[in-house]
């Protein structure tokens, strides 16, 4: 049996029949997202962006409707704040559409609207950060670049360091783990498939060894059996101990701000709304209490550029920008 190696960088016969499983399991089996059939650097940003926080699913309907909105980088700058979030209403996390935005215009501004094709070219734009840059400069320039995600974190520390789980703290390792084992060639298809199996096949609780084409590579397909039940034992345990503690939960900030976003991009464009009318779409106990903290989310919100607001005749109204 192959023992764990934490740290240690495979042979290069290792490497190569992983490679050589993995890339030809992705070309028979790869998911067909539209984003895979696309060079245009945009079209690829604007996909790892929503896939930031955003499941799959949800992300393949949003990408084709923004790119027929916004075919260019050009036509994303020209846009106004509020359309572009209007556009994004309903993924989640605006601010990420806000990035994008201001990533247009600069780029458009300074670079003639051409996306820089190396990593550290990207990197100096605003709101990309090194696995971002990574994964354009890999997927529409077809850069040798590795990529760390949660996927491939968790893929790489199975194969090749025989832990069912590698955490977080460990990224600085896994980063020079997966500079290692990167393909000289087509690693396109490399890290395409690392992401694939981790979400399809070697996923975080229930991976499915059987059916996985490295299952005679892995080190750590000899302890996985039994691995699903020892991780559900332990969530389930964190999960009491969370409840136990947290009896009552308040909805997280985060999602309230969300509403209030959401709601605002279902008025016309420059229409704006008092407090006391747009209190009750962000939560349901809204009140005469909760006016003072809806006028600081909403300034919040404007100090991040996602709504604008404004002292009126009869208290605070606010709107997209
Ligand atoms: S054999 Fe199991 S643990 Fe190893 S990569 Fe495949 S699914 Fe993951």
């Amino acid at each position: 049996m192959l023992g764990r190696m934490t740290g240690a960088v495979p042979s290069p016969a290792e490497q190569a029949v992983v490679q050589q499983r993995l890339c030809e399991w992705f070309k028979r089996y790869g998911r067909d997202l539209p984003w895979r059939h696309t060079r245009d650097p945009y079209a690829v940003l604007v996909s790892e962006v929503m896939l930031q926080q955003t499941q799959v699913d949800r992300v393949i309907p949003r990408w084709r409707e923004w790119m027929e909105r916004f075919p260019s980088l050009k036509m994303l700058a020209e846009a106004s704040r509020g359309d572009v979030i209007r556009a994004w209403s309903g993924l989640g996390y605006n601010s990420r559409a806000v990035r994008l935005h201001e990533l247009a215009r600069v780029t458009v501004d300074r670079l003639e609207g051409v996306l820089p094709s190396s990593v550290e070219g990207l990197l100096g734009l605003p709101g990309i950060g090194r696995y971002t840059a990574g994964a354009v400069a890999s997927f529409a320039f077809e850069r040798p670049v590795s990529l760390v995600e949660t996927n491939v974190r968790r893929v790489l520390g199975r194969v090749f360091w025989g832990q069912p789980e590698t955490g977080v703290a460990e990224t600085r390792a896994v980063q020079a783990l997966a500079d290692a084992v990167l393909p000289v060639i087509d690693s396109w298809t490399w890290n395409q498939a690392l992401m694939d199996l981790g979400a399809t096949i070697c996923t975080a609780s229930t991976p499915a060894c059987l059916i996985c084409p490295l299952r005679e590579v892995c080190r750590a397909a000899p302890l996985m059996s039994t691995w699903p039940d020892e991780r559900r034992r332990r969530l389930r345990e964190a999960r009491e101990q969370y409840a136990a503690a947290a009896p009552t939960r308040e909805v997280p900030r985060r999602v309230l701000r969300g509403r209030a976003v959401a709601a605002l991009a279902k008025l016309p464009s420059h229409v704006a709304i008092a407090l006391d009318a747009l209190g009750p779409h962000v939560r349901a106990d809204y009140g005469p209490d909760h006016r003072e903290w809806l006028a600081a989310t909403l300034r919040a919100l404007a100090a991040d550029g996602l709504v604008y607001v404004e002292d009126g005749a009869e208290g605070l109204v606010a709107r997209l920008p």
